[in-house]
């Protein structure tokens, strides 16, 4: 697939902000993995936020990322030497129904780069403009979830969880259509590697069995390079993926939209669209406006990840074995590995987050209690687990009863390990992020920059966000839950 080539963009000159460091391997894949295109141009594109760190360590300049050639590169309007823009071709179960063909309808991949570390990234505008794969979108974003998307996707790598990065973001100054009309803006995402679920359903859905073969090669050359063969590398994704999602739990994450198009197959978060963490702790909570059954709700998260792992594993059978029994066995049979490993992960966490340093049976038990007690009170997350290592947890229950009875069982555990209290509340603070991009604090700082061009507030959360381990008396507020008035919160998917 190819655009119809009417507008041609200017190419950078090879020096200064046309030198980028490319070196694209998925575009050395067959054409039916994605289609060749120019991002479309926009009027007038201003830089808003850069990440300078990220950059450093992509090996790109921040200074010269901020000149306006760089700038329109960030916004499509420019292509930079060695730059080969495409969308990806992707399928995708979105609530549960397969849709043959999805893609980048609103992104553009302009390359690869190997960054310092010498990991393989991906740099990507979002919200650049219409694609092959678009149907009846406008392929625009709007500048509150491009900033939202920054916002969130940067606190979680601080809070040390996998995840796509944001590199920059532009408005285009142009404006895109949605309820209301909104300013435009193109996020710059970095992950590594846009490759999902969904991409091997869009090749398992077409019988095209050679495809699925390349880009599994591709998968474990650049992400899995120990995989054994394809049923370790589906077990290596299961792994990862059962990884990650406990990791979400254990912050109060909410991704909101776990279609399998949004599974990333390197084990990141990725699509940040109706994404929030939750204040109360109640495993029900849902956000999204369109997830009316709650499929995505906190609590069920395991289990879509588990139901998603088992689509890339219908997505794999070929692979597997020409014999379809043999390979829905093989496949049945490494899935199985996916609830063991997440309940693991999920205890790990869980006993860092109490402060547990050895390994007991009725751990579990005393986990869930203590979630039990949040949920039955209403009670902030975040700051249960944290003011349970500050001593001060007590003061969060109105009525304390339930609370003492199980501070009684917690004491009388962790006393009988050799580590002493301050070892312990070192730990807690260390597992237990007093910060979070709450929803009330999201949005104040996304309507400051947004409706009064304030962008103080943004850049105050951002810095707040990205050491959320860390208390700072001048941010006290930012660790409180919102008041009542504030706490019925909505999000939209990310258009
Ligand atoms: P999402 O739910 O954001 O992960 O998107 C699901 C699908 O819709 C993907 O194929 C997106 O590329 C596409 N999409 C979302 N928003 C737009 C838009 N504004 N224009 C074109 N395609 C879009
Ligand atoms: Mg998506």
């Amino acid at each position: 697939m190819t655009m119809p080539d009417e507008m041609s963009l200017p190419r950078a000159a090879s020096t200064g902000a046309g030198r980028w460091p490319f070196d694209n391997s998925y575009g050395r894949l067959p054409e039916r993995f994605y289609a060749r295109l120019e991002p479309t141009a926009v009027s007038a594109p201003r830089l808003v936020k850069l990440n300078r760190p990220l950059a450093l360590q992509l090996g790109l300049d921040p200074e010269v990322l901020a000149l306006p050639e760089s700038v329109e590169i960030l916004a499509g309007k420019r292509i930079a030497e060695g730059s080969e823009p495409i969308a990806l071709a992707y399928a995708g179960h979105q609530f549960g129904n397969f849709v043959p063909q999805l893609g980048d309808g609103r992104a553009v991949l302009l390359g690869e780069v190997v960054d310092t570390g010498g990991t393989r990234r991906d740099i990507q505008l979002k919200g650049s403009g219409p694609t092959p794969f678009s149907r009846r979108g406008d392929g625009r974003a709007a500048l509150g979830p491009v900033l939202r998307e920054y916002l969130i996707s940067e606190a979680m790598h601080a809070l040390g969880i996998p995840t796509t990065r944001s590199l920059a973001a532009v408005t285009t100054g142009d404006l895109v259509y949605r309820e209301t009309a909104l300013p435009g803006a193109v996020l710059t995402r970095v992950a590594s590697s846009h490759i999902r679920v969904g991409t091997f359903q869009f090749f398992a859905a077409r019988g095209d069995v050679e495809a699925l073969r390349l880009l599994a090669d591709h998968v474990i050359a650049r992400h899995y390079p120990e995989a054994s063969g394809y049923r370790d590398l589906y077990e290596q994704v299961i792994a990862r993926q059962a990884a990650l999602i406990a990791r979400w739990l254990l912050v109060g994450f909410i991704h909101g939209v776990m279609n399998t198009d949004n599974v990333s197959i390197a084990g990141e978060t990725i699509d940040y669209g109706p994404c929030a963490f939750m204040d109360a702790y109640n495993p029900e909570t849902v956000f999204s406006s369109i997830d009316h059954q709650g499929r995505y709700a906190y609590g069920r998260q395991p289990q879509i990840g588990g139901w998603n792992m088992a689509r890339l594993g219908e997505a794999m059978m070929p692979l597997f074995s020409d014999d379809q029994d043999e390979a829905l066995r093989q496949a049945n049979e490494s899935l199985q590995t996916y609830q063991p490993l997440f309940g693991r992960e999920l205890m790990a966490g869980l006993r860092r987050k109490l402060g547990l340093f050895t390994e007991q049976e009725d751990d579990s038990e005393l986990a869930q209690d203590f979630l039990n007690i949040l949920n039955d009170h209403g009670t902030d997350f975040t700051q249960a687990f944290r003011r349970l290592g500050e001593g001060t947890a007590r003061g969060l229950f109105e009525e304390p009863a339930a609370f003492d009875a199980w501070a009684t069982r917690w004491r009388t555990r962790t006393a009988a390990e050799p580590q002493d209290e301050a070892t312990r509340r070192a730990a807690m603070q260390a597992a237990n992020p007093i910060y979070i991009p709450r929803n009330h604090r999201v949005e104040a700082a996304l309507s400051a920059a947004i409706e009064d061009g304030d962008y103080g507030p943004f850049e105050e959360l951002q810095a707040v966000l990205v050491k959320p381990f860390e208390e700072r008396p001048e941010f006290a507020t930012y660790a409180e839950p919102p008041d009542a008035s504030q706490s019925a919160y909505r999000t939209f998917c990310g258009t």
